[in-house]
């Protein structure tokens, strides 16, 4: 067990060319929390998950993930990250047991017949262990690319709008299986999300970004208290519009 933050990023920029995608933001995640990455589009949100993911270089600045610097030890410590997102399908035609098989032995995970019975009873998605993947819902797939996800127990799960385009039921259902993996596993979520409520409900950390720099961090009650407002939903047009916290009174 590690001590100290299990997310630290010093610094980080990406840059597109001439575009500034994340400018220089420095950030730490603790152990157990569920913290929201927030900011309207093109704010840098998804640029910077995919640092946090080794998929995309840094243009400078640095990132440790478990004690580990990222850059250096990218085998030691990817194994123990996991990510979902509704916007990246899982092969259409391959039946949704055999998709979870097919991730499970690209993760390594051991006795993994009994982790996807396990995985499809907890959210609920045997029933359509047969089906092919491309078949479903959009609710369905999002189940099911939660559970690869969780195929081997991430220490770390990055989610990209966990719940986008979900009805208010299902919606509500992901919430609380992402509450009951933090609350039993101990791990850490860092999720983008554009939904406030949600924000408020599941995160005790909130970074907002505007056009790649944080322009401001804390938990939900403190960001409503320092903007005077009622909700992270008036939080977040203030923030989006440059308003400075009580400038209103
Ligand atoms: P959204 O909420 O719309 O998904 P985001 O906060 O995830 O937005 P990013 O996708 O990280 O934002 O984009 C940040 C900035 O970088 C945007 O200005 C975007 O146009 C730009 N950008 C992202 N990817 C590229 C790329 N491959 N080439 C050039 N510019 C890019």
């Amino acid at each position: 067990m590690i001590e100290g933050p299990v997310i630290q990023v010093e610094c980080l920029c990406k840059y597109y060319g001439s575009v500034r995608a994340v400018n220089g933001i420095s950030f730490t995640v603790a152990r157990g929390s569920i913290c929201a990455l927030l900011g309207g589009n093109g704010a840098g949100k998804t640029t910077t998950i995919a640092m946090l993911l080794g998929l995309l270089l840094p243009t400078s600045g640095q990132i440790h993930i478990l004690g580990e610097e990222l850059q250096r030890h990218r085998q030691r410590v990817l194994p123990r990250l996991n990510f979902s997102s509704p916007y990246l399908d899982l092969p259409q035609r391959l039946t949704v047991a055999e998709n979870l098989m097919v991730y499970s032995r690209l993760y390594g995970v051991s006795n993994h017949r009994e982790r996807i019975t396990v995985l499809g009873r907890d959210l609920d998605i045997d029933s359509f262990f047969k089906r092919p993947y491309g078949s479903l819902s959009a609710g369905q797939k999002t189940r099911v690319a939660l559970a690869k996800a969780l195929l081997n127990k991430p220490e770390i799960l990055l989610l990209d709008e966990p719940t986008a385009s979900l009805d208010p039921d299902t919606a509500d259902r992901i919430r609380s299986i992402l509450t009951n993996y933090r609350n039993q596993s101990g791990a850490t979520l860092l999720m983008a999300s554009h939904n406030m409520s949600e924000v408020e409900r599941l995160c005790n950390q909130v970074i907002i970004l505007r056009t790649g720099n944080i322009v401001a961090t804390g938990t939900p009650g403190e960001l409503i208290h320092r903007y005077g407002r009622n909700d992270m939903e008036e939080v977040f047009l203030d923030v989006a519009r440059g308003i400075q916290p009580g400038s209103l009174e």
